[in-house]
């Protein structure tokens, strides 16, 4: 009776450390690029499901429901429970929009920022005095500094760029001189997207940058005379593909892989910047989150790389680019597309190599270790 109560117990402790080694048995870093209509929001989970969101999506009583239910989607696949950092790039409202309607769902323990809004503007003022700090009362708070490093276990997280400044100390392996600086031309900007907060991450040998909408001249400002990155991966974000950012200081530089754009239809994917990355040295494939009618059928991807179409769709693929509505606050929002989203999920291995998988059509392809 004795040696059988015992045996039972034995038995119950080793079925309890094989439940906790299946809990444990993802090994990839985990991406989802999630589809917030030309905003931002890209998570990334490491193989203990530790969490780090970087944007919230867009602003507005729909958008910021939507984008935040779009996230808490990507949040339930990976089996989250919270998100244990959030990075804001910037406060414009494509990236912190859907931050309060997020917290409702999830608990976010970490906000991390550049500092205050500089680009003054009633929504993201309010937004400062009113409601961040209800968010923030409970957590930790970050404001970010170049050179910082996220503290999060299996991955190195190094802020390279926030409120303007750059890392002056290259990553390591970095540091080459870099061969476009000379042909580098300024570029416009507004006040915030230079600020944005900028992240290198390496995960075993696996590289991938996400800038927020950091701007061209502050590209120069961290990639001249040397290349303080080296190069990528995956390159991720890149200011929604919008040509104020991606200049070949950047983007021929750092010479990704592969490149995903979380651009809306009529935001982003433009001619001139389709032609930078698409000419840039070494890349194998340009994901994009949405079909772009700024780009047309003449500046785009084949459609297996694009995970949402457009927003009312067209009997055939329109052929021609459309101009891009005219930047400002007196720009009517595009049509909303309110329907079914797809995420981009990137699978990265220890190695460097990495799948990416289109949850629209279930095309993947994976990148063999270098
Ligand atoms: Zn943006
Ligand atoms: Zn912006």
């Amino acid at each position: 009776m004795r040696k059988n109560l015992l045996f039972t117990a034995v038995t119950g402790l080793l079925l309890l450390s094989n439940e906790a080694a299946s809990a444990q048995t993802r090994t990839t870093l985990d991406i989802y690029v999630v589809d917030v209509e030309g905003g931002n929001a890209t998570l990334l989970v490491t193989p203990s499901g530790e969490s780090l969101l970087i944007d919230t999506g867009n602003t507005g009583p729909q958008a910021s429901v939507r984008d935040a239910s779009r996230i808490m989607e990507a949040a339930k696949d990976a089996g989250l429970t919270q998100i244990d950092h959030l990075i804001t790039t910037h406060w414009h409202g494509d990236h912190y929009g859907g931050m309060d309607e997020l917290a409702k769902r999830i608990p976010i323990k970490h906000f991390i920022d550049h500092g205050p809004n500089q680009q003054p503007a009633p929504g993201p003022d309010e937004f400062l005095a009113k409601v961040y700090p209800r968010l923030i009362a409970n957590a930790k708070h970050t404001v970010a500094k170049p050179g910082d490093k996220i503290a999060m276990a299996g991955l190195d997280v190094q802020v390279v760029t926030s409120n303007g400044e750059t890392i002056k100390t290259p990553v390591a392996g970095a540091g080459q001189p870099n061969p476009y600086c000379a042909s580098f031309k300024p570029g416009d900007n507004n006040i915030e997207d230079p600020l944005s907060v900028g992240v290198h991450i390496t995960f075993g040998k696996f590289r991938t940058m996400h800038l927020g909408d950091l701007t061209k001249n502050k590209e120069f400002e961290l990639m001249c005379p040397n290349n303080r990155i080296g190069t990528l991966d995956v390159f991720l974000g890149l200011h929604h593909g919008v040509n104020t950012s991606s200049s070949e200081v950047m983007m021929h530089a750092v010479r990704p892989r592969v490149a995903i754009i979380n651009n809306g239809t009529r935001k982003g994917g433009q001619p001139d910047v389709m032609k930078v990355l698409l000419s840039s040295p070494g890349l194998e494939n340009l994901w994009q989150i949405h079909f772009s009618l700024l780009g047309g059928q003449e500046y785009t991807v084949p459609g297996m790389f694009i995970a949402n179409l457009t927003d009312e769709q067209p009997p055939a693929m329109p052929t021609a680019p459309i101009a891009a509505p005219a930047p400002g606050p007196n720009t009517p929002p595009p049509p909303a597309h309110d329907g079914p989203a797809f995420w981009i999920k990137v699978q990265a291995q220890q190695d460097g190599s990495f799948t990416v998988i289109n949850a629209r059509n279930k095309f993947s392809k994976t990148y063999a270790a270098r």
